[in-house]
């Protein structure tokens, strides 16, 4: 695997890439990787011809300032994995090089930006789109790959590729679980473990749920999710909603829309988790 640090190193290399006629892939990451990007890693190299994967810890999508000087970077073991995943080229530039002083960026992406984690993290998709943005017009991928564990964001960049009228694919790939039914994140590692019991809580709610919408009302379905959800007093729900999952807007019956899907934010101590489950 070709490890990349400098934009220009990467266009000539892409450059090389297209010439040759090579179909990209592209798997955008925080590093700190787990089997969840070693999947889209996979995916990546069924569908394309040449695989290349970011490591770039995004600090403009960061509102929390701990959050990213304690969010982890074992890049020696990143590189282990994507060699053995089968990656082509890894990328991971030092922040200088994706951004310079002063730089703005400013998308409508109304009303995705505003909803669930958008009302949390207020900037977090400005964030988000920005530096996608950037790695898209370098790399010029056929598809690009991104988790549907960050449900949101996927419709995000999907919103962004609309707007920006880019010529790629963007394929989601499903969420990767632990044996137990946690959503593999590269935040876990930061669970101590009674937080790791605790936070099991997350996916075994959103798993009844599925059970029960049904059978009962979303109301009530939504509430014994919610009562689960304060079994533990690590647990603290940010949002627990149903959606349409087209566009994110609350419903209240599961036939109102075509495709539903629950999403939630919970903080266990002081990590903060998200997940969500397609319902229908
Ligand atoms: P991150 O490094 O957390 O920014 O994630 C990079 C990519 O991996 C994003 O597209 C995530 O949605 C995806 N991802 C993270 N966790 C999982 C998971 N458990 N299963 C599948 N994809 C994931």
């Amino acid at each position: 695997m070709k490890i990349i640090h400098s934009r220009s190193d990467l266009k000539s290399e892409i450059h090389g890439i297209k010439k040759s006629g090579e179909s990209i892939g592209f798997v955008p990451t925080m590093g700190a990787l787990h089997a969840g990007h070693v999947s889209l890693i996979k995916q990546s190299k069924s569908q394309t011809d040449f695989t290349i994967c970011s490591i770039f810890v995004n600090p403009t999508q960061f509102t929390d300032l701990k959050d990213l000087e304690r969010y982890p970077r074992p890049i020696e073991s990143d590189i282990v994995k994507l060699n053995s995943a089968g990656c082509d080229l890894l990328f991971s530039p030092p922040v200088e090089e994706m951004y310079q002083e002063g730089e703005e960026w400013n998308i409508d992406l109304h009303p995705l930006d505003t909803l669930q984690e958008g009302a949390y993290r207020p900037g977090h998709f400005q964030g988000v789109t920005q530096i996608v943005y950037k790695f898209f017009s370098t790399i010029k991928p056929d598809k690009a790959f991104f988790g549907l564990k960050d449900y949101q964001q996927f419709l995000v960049i999907k919103k962004m590729v609309e707007i920006k009228k880019l010529k790629l694919e963007i394929i989601g790939c499903e969420t990767i679980r632990e044996e137990d039914g946690l959503a593999m994140s590269s935040r876990n590692v930061h669970l101590s473990q009674e937080e790791r019991k605790a936070a099991l809580l997350i996916s075994e709610s959103l798993f009844q749920l599925r059970e029960e919408v049904y059978d009962v009302s979303l109301e009530v379905a939504k509430e014994s999710a919610l009562k689960k959800l304060k079994e533990n007093h690590l647990l603290q729900t940010e949002y627990f909603e149903i959606v349409n999952a087209e566009n994110l807007t609350p419903i209240h019956n599961i036939n109102a829309a075509k495709s539903v899907i629950a999403c939630t934010a919970v903080k266990v101590g002081s990590v903060r988790l998200i997940d969500n489950l397609l319902l229908k």
